[in-house]
């Protein structure tokens, strides 16, 4: 009689904590992608190894890898594989959100913002820059810069941060974007400091003319407190968020061959991953995935000390290579990511795990 109450209670166990688990996955409200351009396995463990043995990422629990070839070539450029991500569809290079027809494909943020999710962008690139034109423009070519900032009018994302001022401040056409992004309802300000993310207007936030300066450069903390201000403000939608984060040039030092800018924009990327795991951990219910839209510069590494942070690496391109980047996830949904897929697959999982119409 003992026995098969005993079986009795270890098999209602299990179904209760099935069901939870089922549960766990079925009640993501918050995502926060995380894109570090050009980001391949050497450069994360480049970054491990210059920040002398650590790295927030390491907490990841679940690893991913993700395939990241375009529609019309073996190597992606950072549209066609910033489109891959954002919805669902693979296109050929240079295209922002469109099919391979030069059709507009809607994106992830752009559904977001029709079920009622807040949603935000922030980055160390312009804002019309390809990756996160990917996700709140459309257009066949990511260089349209002025068209890609006219975009910013025709969405409501919560807020945005990152470079590009002059590209709705100082256009050809002469027409003024951040006037008009004021009519729409915005509070745009030009300095990480200056954004307050308690005010109730949706934020704009211009931290630079064009691109902003590398951390070797002097750009300090910008990323992690822009990450958190993002977080914050975001936090206060009853219908949970959208946040995509991206280390815009991790890519550009692997474009360089500069191993100084290449380690010091992955750490600043890993501190800002920092801020997105303390706030998963805070907020139950947000999924953090972190990913890459392709590797950059062939990169690898041939000596390195954890003691002093000294990393030997060496470059086989200075353009993006073929193989496949790392995902890592954490938080609510996060066992969603482990596997090999196409990187489409990340448009579809996120969409489920959001539960999106
Ligand atoms: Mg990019
Ligand atoms: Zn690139």
């Amino acid at each position: 009689m003992k026995k098969i109450i005993r079986i009795v209670l270890s098999v209602l166990i299990s179904v209760i904590l099935n069901s939870v688990n089922a549960h766990n996955s079925d009640s993501v409200r918050n995502i926060i992608l995380m894109i570090g351009d050009g980001m391949g396995v050497a450069q994360v463990y480049g970054g491990y190894t210059a920040n002398k043995g650590f790295l927030n990422l390491e907490k990841s629990t679940y690893i991913g890898f993700s395939k990241t070839h375009s529609a019309n070539k073996y190597i992606t450029d950072s549209g066609a594989g910033g489109t891959a991500i954002s919805t669902g569809q693979k296109t050929n290079n240079f295209h922002i959100a469109v099919d391979t027809n030069k059709q507009p494909l809607k994106t992830i943020l752009e559904s977001a913002v029709e079920n009622g999710i807040a949603t935000g962008l922030v980055v160390t690139a312009s804002v019309t820059h390809a990756t996160p034109a990917s996700f709140i423009a459309h257009n066949i070519s990511r260089y349209d810069s002025l068209d890609i900032a006219y975009d910013y009018l025709k969405n409501n994302v919560d807020i945005f941060i990152g470079g590009g001022k002059a590209h709705f401040e100082d256009r050809k056409d002469s027409v003024n974007l951040t006037d008009s992004l004021r009519q729409k309802g915005y509070e745009i300000s030009y300095s990480i400091g200056d954004l307050d993310p308690a005010s109730d207007k949706k934020l704009g936030c211009f931290v630079a003319d064009y691109q902003p300066p590398s951390v070797i450069k002097g750009r300090g903390d910008y990323l992690p407190l822009a990450t958190k201000k993002a977080l914050e403000k975001l936090n206060r939608s009853k219908n949970g968020f959208f946040l995509m984060v991206e280390g815009s040039q991790i890519d550009w030092a692997g474009h360089d061959n500069d191993l100084e800018f290449l380690l010091t924009e992955v750490i600043d990327f890993d501190k800002a991953v920092g801020e997105a795991y303390a706030f998963a951990d805070e907020n139950p219910g947000t999924l953090v995935i972190v990913t890459a839209d392709h590797e950059t510069g062939g990169f690898s590494i041939i000596d390195g000390d954890l003691v002093t942070g000294n990393v030997e690496g060496v470059f086989g391109t200075d353009d993006h290579t073929g193989v496949m980047v790392p995902v890592f996830s954490y938080g609510s949904g996060a066992e969603e990511f482990a596997g090999i897929y196409e990187n489409t697959e990340i448009y579809h999982k996120m969409r489920h795990l959001l539960g999106l119409k």
